[in-house]
């Protein structure tokens, strides 16, 4: 073994599920790895609590609770999570993440100074969007990386943009086009593995920094309470092998009303059964008593009853729908964890992407052939049709040759994702091995 050092690595994603998840992962891995590793997970109470209950955990990583925020920037008070709040609040959310600081360093000035006595190495990992947390590792003078939890790229696509912006400090009126990554996949790279290296290289050569991939993470965190996971796979159980449709937009993301009425008016005429963990629309919240403006009490009930449509008002165990025999396709918003649970279950994918680097995660997924896209966007003039979410549905799951295409080329996908930790040599065992040869010799 060529660990020089015992490890004390540091984890800290960003305040929302999505990310959580995939750091939830990677403290796995990490832990799987090598038993010897001292791991701490960073976060707030709340999602400390939520990620210490889910018991995913060996007792032997260890939690490091962060205080709630300050009342700031105008987000509500104990403002936790970016569920809670308007798409609009993203980035006051973002600055306000900035007000953990000092607790963070306090923390690592002591874990720093435990390592400094003990002769071991402290490792911190965060997530892209707590730049912050470099200067504390300055600092103290410990290592720092970032683990990307999305598509590399869709990374590329918001660096190459940021890279050749006209910057405001600039007083040229100049400025160059971006050079846009190349979606193209070639049929060599998925046999090499290598579905994203092409980003990766092009990413690590902008920042002059080295990138390790280590995905596909699969996994993480599920709250959905087991009575409702029951009955949901109990109503799968009902029908036939890859039948039925699921539908979800994430963890935190909603779509506008006028888009919920078309989307429900196109499953009505697609006549596939289908599965939708419902959010009430923008605008609307939970407890709304105007429910029947976008899911009409008649629609749910006669869905219910005919056994056509089960709809999750809470939470669902996604990765169990996924992998149940009935499902055939998931229209998605594209959010990365959802795009790798998808495809790592061998399911085709209709997107339906809302913010984010969620479009260029459609873009590879259109290029590999395991998904089409049926709308874009939440804004109020972003259509979605019905007519067009039924054609698109029984293009997907029906019986012609572009599903059957698609249904094979999933199945591929899969497979190439299952070798990346066959053994060894695969691309991401060997990416993480180097990963901790690296920060071990920092
Ligand atoms: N998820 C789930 N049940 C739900 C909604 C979401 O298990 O009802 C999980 C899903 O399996 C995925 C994560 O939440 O692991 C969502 O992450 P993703 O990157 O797809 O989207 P985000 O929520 O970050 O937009």
């Amino acid at each position: 073994n060529f660990f020089l050092k015992v490890l004390h690595i540091v984890i800290f994603p960003y305040l929302a599920h999505g990310h959580i998840n995939g750091f939830v992962n990677l403290a796995s891995l990490l832990h799987n790895r090598n038993s010897n590793f001292t791991i701490t997970f960073v976060s707030t109470p709340h999602h400390i609590q939520s990620v210490r209950s889910s018991s995913l955990f060996s007792s032997a990583i260890r939690f490091h609770s962060l205080p709630f925020f300050p009342e700031l920037h105008g987000l509500p008070p104990n403002t936790e999570s970016l569920a809670d709040l308007k798409v609009s609040q993203f980035v006051s959310f973002l600055h306000a993440t900035k007000s953990l600081q000092p607790a963070f360093d306090d923390f690592i000035s002591a874990v720093a100074f435990d390592a400094a006595s003990h002769g071991t190495k402290v490792a911190i990992v965060s997530d892209i969007f707590l730049g912050w947390t470099v200067e504390v590792a300055r600092k103290y003078r410990v290592s720092h990386s970032v683990f990307l939890t999305t598509s590399c790229y869709g990374g590329a696509v918001f660096l190459s943009l940021w890279i050749n912006l006209p910057h405001t400090k600039t007083t040229s009126q100049r400025f160059s086009l971006p050079e846009y990554p190349d979606v193209r996949i070639h049929r060599s790279q998925l046999r090499k593995e290598e579905l994203e290296q092409k980003w990766i290289d092009m990413v690590a050569k902008s920042l002059q920094i080295p990138i390790f991939p280590i995905g596909p993470l699969i996994g993480g965190l599920n709250p959905a309470s087991p009575t409702e996971a029951t009955e949901i796979i109990e109503w799968l159980d009902l029908h036939p092998p890859a039948s039925v449709l699921y539908i979800s937009f994430g963890s935190q993301n909603s779509i506008q009303k006028n888009q919920m009425l078309e989307l429900e008016l196109g499953l009505e005429a697609s006549r596939r059964p289908f599965i939708w963990v419902i959010r009430p629309p923008l605008g609307f919240n939970v407890k709304d008593e105007f429910k029947d403006e976008w899911l009409p009490a008649g629609f749910e009930k006669r869905m219910k009853e005919e056994k056509r449509g089960f709809f999750v008002h809470g939470w669902a165990p996604q990765i169990a729908i996924l992998s149940h025999k009935s499902t055939g396709a998931f229209l998605s918003h594209c959010g990365w964890n959802s795009v790798l649970e998808s495809l790592n279950s061998g399911i085709p994918i209709i997107g339906s992407p809302i913010g984010g680097e969620q479009p260029f995660n459609v873009t590879i997924l259109v290029e590999l052939g395991v998904c089409v896209e049926v709308a874009r966007g939440i804004m109020e003039n972003s259509e979605v049709e019905k007519e067009k979410v039924a054609d698109v549905v029984e293009m997907v799951m029906g019986d012609n040759e572009k599903g059957r295409f698609m249904r094979e080329r999933t199945k591929e996908i899969r497979d190439v994702m299952k070798k990346a930790w066959k053994d060894e040599s695969c691309s991401s065992a060997k990416g993480l091995a180097e990963y901790l040869k690296f920060i071990n010799c920092r």
